[in-house]
């Protein structure tokens, strides 16, 4: 087991490793910028290493800095969280050329799954259902047009090395396909430094469903079910749930097994997420995570079992602490995002919290690192924090979670706690019935 974890990273999730690094008795660095030197993750580290100045390039992004640290410090691994360098490969290269461990899967497990058509490819090979389209990078426009044909209209054309949600165009008919190809292609060159792009079809009403996968390494993959991630707002996750309302037992035992024997072919190691759209009882692959997700929380909730402890034991050599037969699922989980946003334009609302009040009881989860008097800087995402409500069943967790919702006080800024007191209301949501476009459509008829 490690002696000392280096944890790259700030905010809830800083703090959500370095509790896990306490309960296994691993002590803890954390390297943080100016702007974050009062922050809860720095005050409760064992060690802490100020790396640089506030804007992330200079510091949580700066891999000089962070290699550094750990030397300085005697770390022998590094936790990256998520975000930030969790999916760089270099910087795993680098850690691993220095005797470091990352926690997380190898470089080249990153490199396949950070390049589009690599991991479609990869997920083809592996057994995993894809979204029809192309076979890989589409160069001519006649390629194209076959190719869109053949699938049907609506498509979607995608760059290889998008993220974010950004770098993609839908074409409803041919007369779009040449200019959506072009504005794909130069969009992804600008702001990816590679202009490959590929075609598939565009789903109409699709859930996002993804499915929280484990590797020893060694050959054997788990999965721990999936997660329903549908409720969104500009292809960012808003509100989460495990398990889906769309799936039963059976679809769910089905794709977690494809994704847990395409985890072990791999010889994959730690934490994933093969994410899914579904539509009509279909599963389609569009991208694998190779870290810890946001919205890990509410599958820990439903099985129990810390995935920050199993990504460590993993990394550590000490194996999965479970086989497929010991993952249960136990009731019903929900996850809201608190960002320090307006609730209706969602512009960012950085500033003092004068006073923060989480809400307690049985089935209630608060992942923060703000306090009262804490001063949000404006240099990072805006997430706040996440409430997470089990419970043992749906309808019961939606109960909970409006009664937890009542209880939270945030004041001083604005936070999108009034968006999910609205939700929590609303029949369609009540009913899990929505797709991926339902809180767009929300969202703007309450203009
Ligand atoms: P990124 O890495 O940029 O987030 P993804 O491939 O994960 O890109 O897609 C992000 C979102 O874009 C999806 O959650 C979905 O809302 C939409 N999307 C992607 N591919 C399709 C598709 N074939 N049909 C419909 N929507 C899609």
């Amino acid at each position: 087991m490690f002696q000392k974890i280096l944890i790259a990273n700030r905010g809830e999730i800083a703090l959500r490793v370095l509790r896990a690094c306490k309960e296994l008795g691993i002590q803890t660095v954390v390297v943080h910028s100016t702007a974050d030197a009062d922050a809860m993750h720095v005050r409760l580290a064992d060690e802490s290493v100020c790396i640089g100045p506030p804007p992330s390039r200079d510091s949580y992004l700066n891999i000089h800095q962070i290699v550094a640290a750990c030397e300085i410090t005697g770390a022998d691994a590094v936790h990256p969280g998520y975000g930030f360098l969790s999916e760089n490969a270099k910087f795993a290269d680098i850690l691993a050329a220095h005797n470091i461990t990352f926690i997380g899967p190898t470089g080249d497990h990153i490199r396949i799954m950070g390049d589009k058509i690599e991991a479609k490819r990869t997920a083809k090979r592996l057994g995993i259902p894809v979204v029809p389209g192309s076979e890989g990078a589409v160069t001519e426009d006649r390629e194209a047009k076959r190719i869109a044909a053949a699938i049907g209209y609506p498509v979607i054309i995608k760059a290889s090395a998008g993220g974010g949600g950004r770098g993609m165009k839908v074409a409803h008919s041919e007369a779009d396909l040449e200019v959506a190809l072009q504005t794909a292609r130069s969009e992804a060159g600008a702001a990816f430094g590679d202009d490959a792009v590929y075609i598939e079809k565009y789903l109409q009403k699709p859930r996002h469903i993804e499915v929280q996968v484990f590797g020893d390494g060694a050959g054997r993959g788990v999965h721990f079910g999936e997660r329903d991630c549908s409720l969104q707002r500009r292809h960012q996750k808003v509100w989460e749930e495990a398990p889906s309302p769309a799936l039963n037992a059976e679809e769910r035992a089905h794709i977690g097994g494809v994704c847990a024997r395409a985890i072990a072919d791999l010889g994959y190691s730690g934490a994933g997420t093969i994410e899914f759209l579904y539509e009509d009882g279909e599963f389609y692959f569009i991208e694998m995570n190779t870290r810890l997700q946001v919205e890990h929380p509410v599958t820990e909730a439903i099985t129990g079992i810390d995935l920050v402890h199993e990504q460590i034991r993993v990394a550590s050599g000490g194996g999965l602490s479970v086989r497929q037969e010991d993952i249960r699922f136990h009731g019903h989980a929900i996850e809201c995002r608190i960002n320090a946003e307006d609730p209706r334009t969602f512009t960012p609302s950085p500033g003092t919290i004068t006073h923060f009040h989480t809400p307690g009881g049985l089935g209630i989860r608060v992942d923060s690192g703000v306090y009262s008097g804490y001063k949000i800087p404006p240099y990072y995402d805006s997430l706040i924090g996440k409430l997470i409500v089990h419970g043992r069943n749906r309808v019961e967790c939606m109960m909970r979670l409006r009664r937890a919702l009542d209880e939270f006080v945030v004041d001083g800024i604005k936070t999108t706690l009034p968006l999910f007191r609205d939700l929590v209301g609303n029949a369609d949501i009540a009913n899990g019935d929505y797709d991926i476009h339902w809180l767009e459509k929300y969202l703007a008829e309450g203009e």
